[in-house]
C-alpha cells in the first residue's frame, strides 16, 4: 500500500521491511520450485528483491551480517533450495520475532540441519523468555572489527542478567541516525568517540532527509564535538534510550558541560568492557522497574491476616462463600490477593505518597517529560476538576473552549472561576467543531486587557487534541499569549494524547513537548538577543489597537514563566485499567500550586484509591518508555494504510471517505498547504514541517470516517457496524463516525473494517441499481439531508447581565457558580417546553430565557447551555432539530430548565447568593 520506498517514510520503514522479507520470502520459493525454463528469471527477481530489502539490514542486529552473508552466498551460487531454506529461517524469525528469544535462529545453519542444533546444549543466552534489546555501537573502529567486537559483547552476558540484548554496529553519525529511527528493538546507543559524519552505505536519499530532519550539518559540526552532537539529537528523536559515550577526552571534564547532559554515564576508553555491559543492563532495569507494581505483587504473595476493611482482600470473602464463588473464577486469584486497605505493608497512600507511589510518579514524570506527576484513580474528568481547582480561585478568568469536557465547566463552579468561553471554528458539514483558532485566543487576551481585567486572567484551558483529532500548535499558542501575559498558566486538556509523547512526530504538538522546546528557547542567549532586537522597536501593547491581533510580540525573556499543566486519560490511549489517568506538570512556579493542588487533590481523591488501577499506571510507563516508540509508529502507520485504503478504493470510496487534513482544517490555519498524508500529497519531511508550522493538524490516527453519502447517520452506522460486523466505535456525528488506531490494533483488524465497508458498499450499489426512480429518489433526499441540510452549530451567546461584573465589558466572562446554585432553588426556576410557542414568545418579545443548568447533548458532548446563559434562538433551533436521544440537564417532559426573570432583577454580579 505504501509506494514510496524512500526513507523520507521512516514511519513506514518497519511494515515496509516486513513486506520487504515476506516477497523475499515468496520469491526464493517461487525461484526453488521454478523449472529449467524459468530458473534464470526467478533468480534474478530473488537478486533485486535481495538487493532491495537488504538495503536497511545494517540498522538491525537480526538477522546480521552472518546470515546476510549466507543468503548471498547461496544467491551467488545460484542455489535455490539453501537459499528458500535459509530465507525461510529468517523472514520466519523477523515476522514471528522468534529472534528475540530463539538462539538456533541466528546460526547459519539451514533449516535442513535443524536436527543438529536441536541436540546442541542450549546457550546460556538463549534460554527463557528473557525481554531482549539491541544496544547500538556507533564506532570509529573498522568495520572488520566489528562481528568480533559483537562477540566480546556477547559473551559479557550471563544466565542471571535480567534482559539479553545484541549489538548493531554502524559507523557514522547518518547511520547513527538512521538506525535510531528506523531499529524499535533499540534501547540504548554506546557512542565511541571519533567517528565521522558521512554514511558509507549507498542510500541517496538519507542525506536529504537528515538534513531536513535534524538540521545537523556536516560543516556545522566540529568532529570531536560529533559524539555529544549526535547524543543532542537522539535524546530530541527518542528521549527514552539511554546513551553512552566512550571517549580519550577527559570524562571528567566532559561529564561537567551543557552537552554531556543527555548523556547517562560516560567511560574512558580503556575502561572494563564489564562495566558497560552493566551499566547497558541498569539502564534498562530503571525503565523496566515498576516500583508500586513490583511491591504489589510481592505484597499478594505474602501471609498476611487481614483485621482492616475490604473483605473481599485475599479472596477469603469470596472462595469462602457458597453464592458468590464465580466472582473468584472470574477474576482469579490474583486481583483478589493484590486487594488491601492497608497503606502500611509498603503499598504506600496515593494521598501522602512517600514510597513505591512517590517513586511511580517520577517515573512517571521522567518518562513523559513532566518535571512532576500526579496519578488520577476516577478518570481525566477527576484529574481535570483538581488542576482547575488547584490554579483557579474565585474571581479568577480562564479562557476556555467552550466544546472542552464537561469537567472543565464543573472545575470553574467548584473553583468560583468565571470562564471566558472562546469557540472553535465550526466543520459545519460534519456537524462537529474544530479547535479555538490562536486570534480567537488572543482577542479574548487582548478584550481582557482593555476591560483592564487581564490581571485576573489565570489561564488557557484547550483540549489537545480533539476528539476528532484537531492538534494545536501548543508552543505557538503559548509563546504569543506568554508575549501578551508572561505569567498564564496553560491547561491542556490531552485526554487522547498521552500517546503522543513516545511519537517524535506527534510529540511536537504536545503540551509537554511545547514546554520543554519554549523553556530551552527562553533560557538560550540567542532568545534574549532575538528579544532585544525585537523589544528596541516593539511599541507597547495596545488592545484597542486593530493591529496587536495579528502582531506577533516576543515573551520578555526576564518575566516569562513556564507554567503547563496536561491530563490525560491513560486508559484510552495506553494499558491502563479505565480511569487510570495522569495530571502531568510543567510549572516554574508550581511553588504557588503546591498547597491548592494538595487541597484539591484530597477534595477529589477518593480514601480508598484502586490500587490495580495505580499498578496499571505503572505498567503503561513501562510500557510506553521501552516500546511506546514502535508502538506509537506502528498505530500511525496502520491509520495512514486505513486512510489510503478507504478513498483509493474504488467501490468503497463512492460511499464513504475518510475525511483529509485537507478537509477537517481550513486552509487558513494549514499555510503548509498540507492535503492528505502519504504520497503523493506529502512525504515525512514535509509532514514534520507541516506539524512545526501550521497552526493545526490533523492527528491521522483519529479517522473521521463519512457515512452519510452511504444514506446512513453516524448513529445508526455505529450501531450496524456493531452488530453486524463485531466493530466497535465510539464517537459520532450526523454524518461521521470516528474510527481511532491504538497502540492495540493489527492489520487484521483494519482488514476486518475494510471488509465490512466493502461488503456494505456493493450492498448498497446492488440496492441501488434494482431501485425505481422513486426509491433512488429517497435515497438522495436522505444523503442530502445528511450531508448538506446539518444544523448550524450554536456559538456561546453569553451571560445574562445579572452574572457580569461589567456588562459593557467586551470580554465574555461571568459568573456560573452563582447560577449554578440559583437552579437548587426551585422557587427561582421555571421551566418551558421546547416545542411551545412560549419559547419563540419569549424570543421575540423576552423577557431573555437564562439557563439554570448545564445541557449537554451526546454527541457532540459539550453544553450548548451552561448555567447563567442566555438562550438565543440559534441554541433552540439546534435543540429542535437535534436527534440524539441523550441530552444531560434536559428533560423533554419538563423542559428547559430557566432561572425566573424576578429572581434576576436587581441581582448585583459581584454577589455571590
Ligand atoms: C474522555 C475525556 C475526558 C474525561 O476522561 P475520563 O478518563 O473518561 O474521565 C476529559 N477530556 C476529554 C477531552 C476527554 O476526551
Amino acid at each position: 500500500m505504501s509506494s514510496d520506498p524512500t526513507l523520507s517514510n521512516v514511519l513506514v520503514a518497519a511494515s515496509l521491511r516486513s513486506d520487504q522479507w515476506r516477497q523475499l520470502n515468496a520469491a526464493a520459493r517461487a525461484w526453488a520450485g521454478a523449472g529449467e525454463s524459468s530458473r534464470g528469471a526467478a533468480r534474478d527477481a530473488c537478486a533485486k528483491l535481495f538487493a532491495t530489502a537488504i538495503r536497511l539490514e545494517y540498522c538491525w542486529a537480526y538477522p546480521g551480517e552472518r546470515l546476510l552473508g549466507a543468503l548471498r552466498e547461496a544467491l551467488d551460487g545460484s542455489d535455490a533450495g539453501l537459499f528458500a531454506r535459509l530465507l525461510q529461517k529468517v523472514s520466519g524469525a523477523l515476522l514471528s520475532g522468534d529472534y528475540r528469544r530463539d538462539e538456533a535462529t541466528w546460526n547459519t545453519a539451514d533449516a535442513a540441519d535443524r536436527s543438529i542444533l536441536d541436540a546442541l546444549p542450549p546457550d546460556v543466552t538463549g534460554v527463557a523468555e528473557k525481554p531482549y534489546f539491541e544496544v547500538l555501537v556507533v564506532t570509529p573502529s573498522d568495520p572488520s572489527q566489528w562481528a568480533r567486537a559483537k562477540e566480546e559483547m556477547r559473551r559479557m552476558q550471563r544466565a542471571d542478567d535480567a534482559f539479553q540484548y545484541s549489538a548493531v554496529h554502524v559507523g557514522s553519525l547518518e547511520d547513527a541516525l538512521l538506525a535510531v529511527m528506523v531499529n524499535f528493538d533499540l534501547q540504548a546507543v554506546v557512542l565511541v568517540d571519533g567517528f565521522g559524519y558521512a554514511s558509507r552505505h549507498d542510500v541517496p536519499d538519507l542525506k536529504a532527509f537528515l538534513a531536513r530532519h535534524f538540521e545537523a550539518r556536516q560543516d556545522s559540526l566540529d568532529p570531536g564535538a560529533l559524539a555529544t552532537a549526535l547524543a543532542g539529537k537522539i535524546k530530541e528523536y527518542r528521549p527514552e534510550l539511554d546513551l553512552y559515550l566512550l571517549s580519550d577526552r577527559a570524562p571528567e571534564q566532559l561529564a561537567g558541560s551543557e552537552d554531556a547532559a543527555p548523556i547517562r554515564r560516560m567511560f574512558h576508553h580503556v575502561e572494563e568492557p564489564m562495566e558497560i555491559h552493566l551499566a547497558l543492563l541498569d539502564g534498562v532495569k530503571d525503565r523496566y522497574e515498576t516500583p508500586y507494581f513490583d511491591n504489589l505483587k510481592k505484597y499478594a504473595l505474602r501471609p498476611i491476616g487481614t483485621f482492616h476493611a475490604l473483605p473481599i482482600a485475599r479472596g477469603k470473602s469470596i472462595f469462602g462463600s457458597n453464592w458468590i464463588r464465580d466472582m473468584g473464577e472470574f477474576y482469579g486469584t490474583n486481583i483478589l490477593f493484590a486487594e488491601s486497605s492497608a497503606t502500611t505493608g509498603g503499598l504506600d497512600s496515593l494521598l501522602e505518597p512517600t514510597g513505591t507511589i512517590k517513586r511511580a510518579q517520577e517515573a512517571i514524570a521522567r518518562a513523559f517529560g513532566a518535571k512532576r506527576a500526579y496519578l488520577g484513580t476516577n478518570g481525566t474528568s477527576t484529574s481535570n476538576k483538581i488542576i482547575v481547582q488547584a490554579v483557579c480561585k474565585p474571581g479568577d478568568i480562564v479562557i476556555v473552549d467552550r466544546n472542552c469536557h464537561k469537567s472543565h465547566h464543573y472545575g470553574f463552579v467548584l473553583s468560583g472561576a468565571q470562564p471566558y468561553y472562546v469557540e472553535a471554528f465550526p466543520l459545519t458539514e460534519y456537524s462537529m467543531y474544530g479547535a479555538v483558532p490562536l486570534r480567537t485566543i488572543k482577542q479574548a487576551l487582548l478584550d481582557c486587557a482593555a476591560a483592564g481585567t487581564l490581571a485576573r486572567v489565570k489561564a488557557i484551558d484547550m483540549t489537545n487534541c480533539t476528539f476528532d483529532g484537531h492538534m494545536y500548535n501548543p508552543r505557538k499558542v503559548m509563546e504569543e499569549c506568554l508575549a501578551i501575559k508572561p505569567d498564564l498558566v496553560f491547561l491542556w486538556d490531552e485526554a487522547w494524547f498521552g500517546f503522543a509523547r513516545f511519537n517524535p512526530l506527534h510529540r511536537r504538538r504536545t503540551a509537554m513537548g511545547a514546554a520543554a522546546a519554549l523553556t530551552k528557547r527562553y533560557r538560550s542567549a540567542a532568545y534574549r538577543a532575538e528579544y532585544e532586537a525585537w523589544a528596541k522597536d516593539a511599541p507597547a501593547l495596545d488592545p484597542k489597537d486593530p493591529a496587536a491581533l495579528d502582531a506577533h510580540r516576543l515573551p520578555d525573556p526576564d518575566k516569562v514563566r513556564i507554567r503547563v499543566y496536561q491530563t490525560n486519560s491513560t486508559h484510552k490511549s495506553m494499558s491502563a485499567f479505565r480511569q487510570g489517568s495522569m495530571m502531568l506538570v510543567w510549572d516554574d512556579d508550581f511553588h504557588k500550586v503546591q498547597g491548592p493542588f494538595q487541597e484539591a487533590f484530597l477534595a477529589h481523591t477518593s480514601t480508598s484509591p484502586n490500587l490495580q488501577l495505580i499498578a496499571s499506571l505503572d505498567l503503561a510507563r513501562r510500557q510506553m518508555e521501552l516500546e511506546g516508540y514502535a508502538l506509537t509508529l506502528k498505530m500511525t502507520d496502520l491509520a495512514l494504510r486505513i486512510r489510503q485504503s478507504i478513498n483509493n478504493h474504488p467501490l468503497i470510496s463512492k460511499y464513504f471517505r475518510v475525511a483529509t487534513p485537507e478537509e477537517m482544517i481550513p486552509a487558513e490555519f494549514r499555510p503548509s498547504g498540507l492535503k492528505d498524508y502519504g504520497p503523493p500529497n506529502a512525504t515525512w519531511a514535509q509532514t514534520a514541517e507541516a506539524w512545526d508550522e501550521d497552526e493545526f493538524a490533523l492527528d491521522p490516527t483519529r479517522l473521521t470516517v463519512i457515512c452519510g453519502a452511504a444514506g446512513f447517520d453516524g448513529t445508526q452506522f455505529k450501531g450496524m457496524l456493531a452488530e453486524r460486523f463485531d466493530i466497535q466505535i465510539n464517537k459520532t456525528s450526523r454524518n461521521s463516525i470516528l474510527v481511532q488506531t491504538n497502540i492495540n490494533n493489527t492489520h487484521s483488524d483494519a482488514a476486518l473494517l475494510i471488509k465490512a465497508l466493502a461488503d456494505l458498499s456493493r450492498e448498497i450499489d446492488t440496492r441501488l441499481s434494482q431501485e425505481s426512480p422513486a426509491g433512488k429518489q429517497v435515497f438522495a433526499d436522505r444523503v442530502k439531508s445528511l450531508m448538506t441540510d446539518v444544523p448550524d452549530l450554536p456559538n456561546f451567546s453569553r451571560f445574562h447581565d445579572a452574572f457580569r461584573d461589567d456588562p459593557a465589558a467586551p470580554s465574555n466572562e461571568g459568573h456560573m457558580r452563582p447560577a449554578f446554585f440559583m437552579a437548587y432553588d426551585e422557587d427561582t426556576c421555571e421551566y418551558v417546553k421546547l416545542h411551545s410557542a412560549d419559547v419563540d414568545a419569549r424570543l421575540r418579545d423576552g423577557p431573555e430565557m437564562v439557563s439554570a443548568n448545564f445541557v449537554i447533548p451526546y454527541p457532540p458532548g459539550f453544553p450548548i447551555m451552561v448555567p447563567g446563559q442566555i438562550i438565543t434562538a440559534d441554541t433552540i433551533t439546534y435543540m429542535r432539530k437535534l436527534d440524539v436521544k441523550e441530552i444531560h440537564g434536559y428533560n423533554a417532559a419538563q423542559g428547559i430548565k430557566l432561572i425566573k426573570p424576578t429572581a434576576l432583577a436587581g441581582r448585583r454580579a459581584n454577589s455571590q447568593q
